[in-house]
């Protein structure tokens, strides 16, 4: 494959299979437990010998607005998915942001696509695969993308590959389940073994995250499964770099109750019942593990309202983070100004946000709640197998990995 340039990024041709890792709600702190659980061999020599640093995702730190940032290279203000949903004020419905018409840009999958190289997307959930694979030449030899959701439904016209579950040697996971991301690797290290494709993105799910700490059983567990197939696409000679959709935190009181700020209800009480309308851009058809509750949210609200003494009022409310303005908010955390409300709310790293108290089903929350979408959950790791030749000074994003998977490797800057 050739060098090619793509939202404003020039990526050289790479001399090996490229393999970019998303695990979902990877909290800086979970690869370096399992490490020293001795549990993860292979990431403790990257930590040693590779380059292993925390970055900054996206806000709303929620799974597609970084997925998509990290397969773009750029910001949602650009490439326009900044959440699960967004309300349309023309028709007056949410809108869920899925559809890969949605997304504003190219990928660096279609850019190489077109400069000659191989393409393989894997996703743990099918709700990500139209998007990461929007305008790929789908077909075999090509390109595909494919989710282990739906891995038995896999066609070489809609996927570019089919009969997966031969190839990969597993039955279809449960969507809940840590067998669903375990799916992810397991196709990649089979991709790559049969027909070794140049760039190669496989992006989990949270699962275990939203229930497990770092350090714990299970959480190692979950880590050790990676190290075991990243160690196998390392052995292959792949250069990888792995980041994060987001982080995660606890987000319960002492007692294990969530921590919620019901702000439908609050605003409700300030304005009027369904004068203001509340959107959890977290909100998505999963919502089992996290009752859609995260710490952003954004609000529409009505003609003629003191946007400035609501978000006053708002700041000063316990576990309110941050609440801005429209143009304040999409300026500091690079969004699509026509895709957000009129405010924009972040609780604080313990707290999240709801709609109403009636609206939010916590039944299938065993678990504490643990969450993202905040500012708190921004850090993300960026570990390589290769030494990076970074700027000092430099912050770094999530959405760099590609750029320093491909540009930065110090052995090829040096050659
Ligand atoms: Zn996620």
């Amino acid at each position: 494959m050739a060098s090619f340039s793509v939202n404003g990024r020039a990526y050289a041709a790479p001399s090996a299979p490229v393999v970019v890792v998303c695990v979902d709600g990877s909290e800086p702190g979970y690869i370096e437990a399992a490490v020293e659980a001795g549990m993860a061999p292979f990431f403790a020599r990257v930590l040693r010998e590779g380059t292993a640093i925390v970055g900054d995702c996206v806000v709303p730190t929620f799974t597609n607005p970084n997925n998509l940032s990290i397969v773009t290279g750029v910001s949602p203000a650009v490439h326009g998915i900044c959440g699960n949903y967004f309300f349309d004020r023309e028709s007056g419905t949410e809108v869920m942001m899925n559809d890969p018409r949605f997304l504003r840009v190219d990928t660096i999958f279609r850019a190489a696509q077109s400069a000659g190289s191989r393409i393989a997307v894997v996703t743990a959930k099918d709700k990500l695969r139209g998007l990461l694979g929007k305008g790929l030449d789908l077909g075999p030899g090509r390109a595909c993308s494919f989710s282990s959701e739906k891995a038995d439904q896999a066609t070489v016209e809609r996927n570019g590959i089919d009969d997966v579950l031969r190839l990969v040697g597993l039955p279809v996971p449960d969507v809940y389940s840590a067998g669903l991301s375990e799916f992810v690797f397991a196709a990649g290290v089979r991709l790559m073994e049969s027909w070794r494709p140049d760039i190669l993105y496989l992006s989990t799910t949270d699962y275990i995250q939203h229930k497990h700490a770092p350090g714990t059983p299970v959480a190692n567990s979950f880590y050790a499964m990676m190290d075991s197939y990243l160690a196998r696409l390392d052995a292959l000679g792949c250069v990888i770099g792995l980041t994060a959709d987001h982080g995660m935190n606890a987000k319960h009181d002492t007692a294990a109750r969530p921590d919620i700020v019901f702000l439908q209800d609050v605003l409700d009480g300030w304005l009027g019942a369904g004068a203001a309308r509340v959107i959890l851009p977290i909100t998505d058809p999963y919502v089992v593990h996290h009752g859609a509750l995260g710490s952003f949210a954004t609000a529409y609200l009505p003609e003629g309202v003191d946007i400035a003494a609501v978000l006053a009022r708002l700041a000063a409310l316990p576990g309110i983070e941050v609440a801005l303005d429209r143009a304040a908010a999409c300026r500091r955390f690079e969004l699509p100004e026509d895709r957000m409300g009129d405010i924009v709310v972040v609780s604080s790293r313990h707290k999240v946000i709801g709609t109403s108290l009636s609206r939010h089903d916590l039944s299938g929350l065993k678990e504490p709640l643990r969450s993202h979408g905040g500012i708190s959950e921004q850090g993300v790791p960026l570990v390589f197998n290769r030494r990076i030749a970074l700027e000092p000074g430099r912050r770094y994003r999530n959405f760099d990995v590609f750029d320093l998977v491909m540009n930065r490797i110090a052995e090829r800057i040096a050659a």
